[in-house]
């Protein structure tokens, strides 16, 4: 039978959005680590987690027994103002390739806050809602996340306040107003609101701040008051499971025309789209039931999984949240301050961290120089304007096509597309400019994000 031809756009229906997210955690056949209590050094039990995170959430952080939960009508009817997002078979790029590659990208850059952080974000500010809380709280840096929170806040009519790392509110003006407009109270961090951020500033007096400030700041705003929560937009297994979306969009998709992926690529700063694209392609790879070629891609600048160690670490660098074991750099690692793009987090989620462990996917590390050639490629060929983040999976996709071209080999290749450039024009300036360089840490670099790792049993059983 002939395949049907396949159109530049393959949309599903409202009817088609998932009605379940599927649990990688579930699927996997060794689990990764528990998170510990930095106190007790005990796996945390949901107990320790209630007074930050939302209890529905906290189930489902713990939850490895179901491969499928249900995703509730509330969840479904927000998803439907902007979902499904297309998959878009990238004919213009392969054509200017001239690679027999046939190349797909899923978009999720088709909402407001212009990243794929609202499939989560709607779903946490829905649970923060139903147990009856009135406010939630959070970080950003670079704004994305923020935004996102701020839409669904205000659709489930949740008080926001979002601590933003100072620089970022006075370099982002735009985004910042942003949430504004969607009733966040944003705050620049550190701010005279918080012991954590009163702390800071007797110390270190007109700091700029940093992504780890603003989650002390935010953790703490929530632990002093029981009406509110705190809410993390990446890393955390409950947030690879809402962005499951994506994945299982992209296999409906492509099973509507018999196609099967050999590759999927995407970014990894945390970890969540990348899990979240990957989730249903994984869990059949696990069982044994394709061969697909799975493929990370972070910056040289901030490599956690190519060069990083697995071990238990903190989260943030202020050192307050529990341990995760995960490939890090060390929470006190700082990427170089030329580095422009974004995925500049220390560490990397505990389930995509199992899964390099043990082999099931690959990892490459591509400098910010090159990631910005393809986004101009891409958004000269394809029209969309890319984020930063999402170039480096451009970037892969387009060296993997390029090697198609030189062994004639037809491979289907999908990757994620997260998000929409518009809100970095410094950094596509500093590219435009010629200004913009490559830092990569030296080994010395990375031994003083190491020596920040917590010397802990357990790390050195590892
Ligand atoms: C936040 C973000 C990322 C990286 O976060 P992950 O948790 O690794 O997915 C990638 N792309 C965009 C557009 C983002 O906003």
């Amino acid at each position: 039978m002939a395949k049907k031809p396949i159109p530049y756009k393959i949309y599903l229906s409202e009817d088609e959005i998932p009605k379940q997210w599927y649990n990688l955690n579930a699927a996997m056949k060794r689990k990764h680590d528990p998170f510990l209590n930095p106190a007790t050094l005990q796996p945390c039990t949901a107990d320790d987690l209630r007074p930050v995170f939302c209890d529905e959430c906290i189930e489902q952080e713990l939850d490895r027994t179901h491969e499928y939960i249900d995703i509730p009508e509330e969840i479904r009817s927000f998803y439907k103002m902007y979902r499904p997002s297309p998959l878009v078979r990238a004919y213009c790029l392969e054509k200017a390739l001239g690679t027999p590659a046939e190349i797909y990208y899923k978009f999720e850059g088709n909402n407001t806050s212009g990243s794929h952080k609202l499939n989560s974000a709607v779903a946490q500010a829905y649970y923060a809602k139903k147990q009856g809380l009135k406010s939630i709280t959070t970080e950003t840096g670079a704004g994305q996340w923020g935004t996102a929170l701020s839409m669904a806040s205000a659709y489930f009519g949740l008080d926001l306040t979002v601590y933003m790392v100072k620089v970022s509110s006075e370099q982002k003006p735009h985004r910042r107003e942003v949430m504004r407009t969607y009733g966040a109270k944003v705050v620049a961090s550190p701010s005279d609101t918080t012991e954590a951020g009163r702390k800071i500033l007797k110390e270190f007096p007109g700091t700029g701040g940093s992504l780890g400030c603003a989650i002390s700041e935010a953790v703490e705003r929530a632990v002093s008051s029981d009406s509110c929560r705190y809410v993390l937009g990446s890393v955390l297994d409950h947030v690879v499971l809402h962005q499951s979306v994506i994945g299982l969009e992209a296999k409906a998709a492509l099973e509507k025309y018999g196609v099967q992926p050999d590759m999927i690529i995407g970014c990894c700063g945390g970890g969540s789209n990348f899990g979240g694209l990957i989730a249903p392609f994984m869990g059949e790879k696990i069982a044994g039931k394709n061969g697909i070629e799975f493929v990370g891609v972070e910056p040289a600048s901030c490599p956690s999984l190519t060069r990083g160690r697995y071990a238990y670490d903190f989260c943030d660098s202020a050192k307050i949240t529990p341990l995760a074991r995960m490939y890090t750099l060390g929470s006190g690692f700082m990427p170089s301050p030329n580095h422009a793009g974004g995925l500049r987090y220390h560490g990397m989620s505990p389930i995509v961290s199992e899964l390099y462990h043990e082999g099931y996917m690959r990892a490459v590390a591509v400098e910010q120089t090159k990631v910005f050639e393809a986004a101009e490629q891409f958004a000269r060929t394809e029209g969309i304007l890319p984020a930063p983040e999402s170039s480096h999976a451009i970037r892969v996709a387009i060296d993997e096509a390029i090697k198609c071209k030189e062994t004639g080999e037809k491979k289907v290749i999908l990757f994620g597309l997260t998000g929409t450039g518009y809100f970095d024009m410094t950094a596509y300036k500093q590219y435009n400019d010629g200004a913009m360089t490559d830092r990569i840490p030296t080994d010395e670099d990375l031994a003083q994000g190491f020596a920040t790792i917590p010397d802990i049993p357990q790390n050195k059983e590892n």
